[in-house]
């Protein structure tokens, strides 16, 4: 079946607006931003809503890329392709960039949106790695006004995130801390594909040790999963490769994949392990370059 089922359409003037339409409608009402998880999942009947509630036209209230003194500010509708662009990411969280450039290809990256990636909560969305490492924050806006929730608190199951109904995500902030390092490494089948493993860090390193750590697993288990226990185990200390191995091994031990056509379980652990001591290399010689 590759056409979708009938549905209502409105076009958004305002977030006010299309939250006012959330709430009228109820759970049958959807946004829609890039349209490239949404409409995908609306022709194979995965996804089956009856109103579609377009905010494409909110760029100005939605799109944006801020640097504030304590925090990065990026609007939901900001684009693949800005965040890509952006040299303000690249130079403040070069994760964003690594990961943009193995995510999907230009036509995607010029429709599909942060905003959209996060909600589709698709365990192997790159930015929701990335995001998770970065210990971002995001902003939720309802009828009742805004809540802002971190990255730990967002997903709640497969495809299933903490915004109600009746709430859209506006705004996603980064935290700028000192000594900040991140980077992103991802296995796919071929170029542009969803990944079969990808691993996000952020290492933030105050005199010579990991004052703080970030890793977040990607198409790794049911949900992007933050590697808690490997964070802990690089806390306070010197960074070295024998400390990245044992984060390795600990994100092997506390991964759950499933076994499907893009590879088996074994090969997939195995990938937890090598891409956490290459994402922590990386975000650690990033981190001490900004240092020196
Ligand atoms: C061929 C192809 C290859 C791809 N490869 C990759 C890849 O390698 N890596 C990767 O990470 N992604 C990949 N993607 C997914 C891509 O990144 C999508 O753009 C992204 O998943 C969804 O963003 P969107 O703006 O298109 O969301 P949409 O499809 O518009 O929406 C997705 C979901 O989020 C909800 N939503 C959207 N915006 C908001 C908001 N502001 N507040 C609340 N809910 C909202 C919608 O209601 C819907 O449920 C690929 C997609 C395609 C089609």
């Amino acid at each position: 079946m590759q056409t979708p089922a009938p549905f209502e359409y409105e076009r958004a003037t305002s977030v006010e607006g299309a939250i006012a339409t959330l709430q009228r409608i109820g759970p049958e009402a959807r946004l829609i931003a890039g349209g490239h998880s949404l409409l995908p999942m609306m022709k194979l009947r995965l996804a089956n809503p009856e109103y579609l509630i377009d905010i494409n036209d909110l760029e100005e209230e939605l799109s944006y890329v801020d640097e504030r003194i304590t925090e990065i500010r990026i609007g939901a509708l900001t684009r693949h392709a800005e965040l890509l662009e952006s040299e303000l990411l690249a130079r403040r969280a070069p994760v964003f960039r690594d990961a943009e450039e193995v995510i999907a290809d230009p036509v995607v990256r010029n429709r599909g949106t942060i905003g959209g990636s996060l909600c589709q909560a698709d365990a192997a969305e790159d930015l929701s790695a990335v995001c998770a490492a970065l210990k971002a924050n995001v902003v939720l806006r309802g009828p009742d006004g805004e809540r802002v929730i971190g990255m730990d608190g967002f997903y709640i199951g497969p495809f299933t995130t903490a915004v109600g109904a009746d709430e859209m995500l506006t705004e996603v902030r980064i935290p700028l801390r000192s000594g900040a390092g991140s980077a992103h490494e991802k296995v796919e089948r071929r170029a542009g594909d969803f990944a079969i493993a990808a691993v996000s860090a952020a290492v933030w390193i105050e005199g010579g040790v990991i004052a703080d750590a970030g890793i977040a697993l990607g198409a790794l288990g049911p949900t992007t999963i933050i590697a808690t226990r490997a964070e802990e185990a690089l806390k306070g200390r010197p960074p070295s490769e024998e400390l990245f191995s044992q984060a390795g091994e600990i994100a092997k031990e506390d991964c759950a994949p499933v076994p499907d056509g893009r590879g088996p379980v074994d090969y997939k652990r195995h990938l937890a392990n090598v891409l956490t001591v290459r994402a922590l290399r990386r975000a650690t010689s990033r981190a001490l370059q900004q240092e020196a």
